[in-house]
């Protein structure tokens, strides 16, 4: 369990969140913690070990002793355990989902809809998924058979962002897990508490020592040591393209199996043929869910210019709508942002759009909320008009609850302005023309296009993106495969 420390700034003592390694809760080695931040109140209400490379070290030593282990267990087995943990995160649901909203600022009917169910999920994905893979078999000849075996790569290395927190960080321990591997993962240092909860329950479910450590500090101490690490096989990383550059630089040298799932400025194209009104509302919760901060967000909204006036009007209006607030109020849809800094970050963002001739239409300040999250870090949705579509503001990710609205006049106009940018993670097309639909998102360049709708998942399909917005697929299949490594075996029984 948890322990109390003084806090420094109350006079009520606050939660220290612990490392999990080798099966045991603990601080960092070198005893040095971090203060986390509730995003609603800006307030310090828990702190987490600042652990370092020797915490690191560690925890790849547990790991590589618990990987004979838990890779010889066959995959009903592992299944049991992924399960039973799956169960007990169920069973504290409420939990998880106070925390996840405390810690991370999104409101706690999100975290109820979305976050903790998909936890849930992932595990049970991926447990399950490993009771009905197959491997390949060639007959080459009649004497000639090959098979491919599929093995687990050893101690892998996970690291994971903040923006859904235990959602992200379980899609990738979940099927690292389940294809026989041994885990130090690190969350992000923002929101650390419901993969520190995971941990308790892991303990709970009887999860043999070393099988997954959970190793808490900033991504320069820990995240970098990670990947570092000779004896950490495979990297698989979701978070800036700024530090998938540098894990790439850093990894690519060692040989390491990179998964690197990476930033977005995905484009929502919203054709005339559309319906009208399923595509505002649907483009209203792409562009502001989560507070807009979803990589998948869909924040450069083009729009036919013969619809354009009427879908920007009723689109200001649904957004104006948009109530922000408290995250434990159930009425708030739109809560804090994560963290001071990203909260300057995003309102700079706002000064240059305006810089660059932009005009805001609805938001573009922060917002004051009376009582305890009077100190929080809340901005208004904020949509923005009359930027060209290679400006700035419309070429880098801003993370946050804006969305720019450019007209277009044609068809190959609109996939140019959509595939202007760097980046290539989603796409999302709003049309009744189903020509028109296969056309386009097969001219997107990105990893995954919705058309008509938006974050709609099946766990099976392949998700990641092209360009600066990673390389490399998870879900499904495609997550096992990157955590084993396919040997094949050629035996001839000819004379
Ligand atoms: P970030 O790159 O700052 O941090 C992500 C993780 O990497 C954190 O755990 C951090 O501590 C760690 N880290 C930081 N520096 C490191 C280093 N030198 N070595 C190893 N690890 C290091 O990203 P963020 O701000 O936490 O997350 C927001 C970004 O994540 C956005 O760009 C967003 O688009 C992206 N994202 C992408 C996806 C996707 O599926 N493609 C999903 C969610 C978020």
């Amino acid at each position: 369990m948890a322990y109390l420390a003084p806090n420094k700034y109350t006079e009520k003592p606050m939660k220290s969140i612990l490392n999990y390694c080798d099966g045991e809760l603990c601080d960092a080695i070198g005893g040095a913690w971090l203060d986390n931040y509730e995003p609603a109140t800006g307030k310090v209400y828990s702190r987490l070990p600042a652990s370092d490379a020797r915490d690191v070290e560690r925890a790849v030593n547990a790991a590589s002793v618990a990987f004979p282990l838990w890779s010889a267990l066959t995959p009903d087995e592992r299944s049991v355990y992924m399960l039973r943990i799956a169960a007990l995160l169920e069973a504290r649901i409420e939990d998880f989902i106070r925390a996840e909203s405390q810690d991370q600022g999104k409101p706690e009917w999100l975290a109820r809809v979305m976050d903790i169910p998909r936890a849930v999920a992932n595990l049970r994905f991926f447990a399950t998924e490993i009771l009905h893979t197959s491997t390949s078999a060639h007959e080459t000849s009649s004497t000639v058979l090959n098979y491919t075996l599929r093995k687990p790569l050893g101690v892998v290395g996970c690291i994971s962002p903040w923006n859904l927190p235990l959602y992200l960080f379980t899609w990738k321990i979940a099927p690292a897990l389940a294809a026989g591997n041994t885990v130090v993962a690190k969350q992000s240092e923002l929101t650390p508490m419901t993969a520190f909860m995971l941990a308790e329950l892991c303990i709970e479910a009887g999860l043999p020592k070393g099988v997954l450590n959970i190793i808490h500090g900033m991504g320069a101490d820990v995240g970098a040591a990670i990947v570092e690490s000779s004896a950490v096989k495979a990297i698989s990383f979701t978070g800036s393209t700024r530090t998938g550059e540098y894990i790439a630089r850093t990894a690519a040298p060692k040989f390491k199996k990179l998964s690197l799932e990476l930033g977005g400025k995905n484009p929502n194209i919203v054709f005339a043929d559309c319906n009208f009104e399923k595509a505002v509302r649907e483009s209203v919760r792409a562009a502001f869910h989560n507070q807009g901060e979803i990589c998948l967000c869909g924040s450069r909204i083009f729009i036919e210019r013969g619809i354009y006036d009427r879908f920007r009007d009723e689109f200001v209006r649904q957004t104006a709508a948009l109530q922000v607030g408290d995250p434990m109020n159930e009425t708030s849809r739109v809560g804090a942002l994560v963290s001071r800094d990203h909260y300057e970050k995003v309102l700079s963002y706002i000064a240059l759009a305006k810089e660059e001739g932009g005009t805001i239409l609805t938001g573009g300040s922060i917002v004051n909320i009376d009582g305890r999250c009077s100190e929080g870090w809340f901005i208004a949705p904020t949509v923005i008009e009359g930027l060209t579509y290679d400006c700035r503001t419309n070429q880098e990710e801003i993370f946050g609850p804006v969305v720019t609205l450019v007209p277009f006049d044609s068809e190959d106009e609109a996939v140019m302005m959509a595939n202007s940018t760097g980046y290539g993670l989603t796409a999302i097309l709003w049309t009744e023309n189903l020509n028109r639909a296969h056309r386009v998102a097969a001219a997107m360049e990105s990893g995954i296009v919705w058309v008509n709708c938006w974050l709609v998942r099946d766990l099976r399909t392949p998700f990641g993106g092209v360009k600066n917005s990673g390389v490399g697929r998870e879900g499904g299949v495609e997550a096992l495969r990157f955590f084993t490594e396919p040997k094949n075996v050629c035996i001839s029984f000819g004379t």
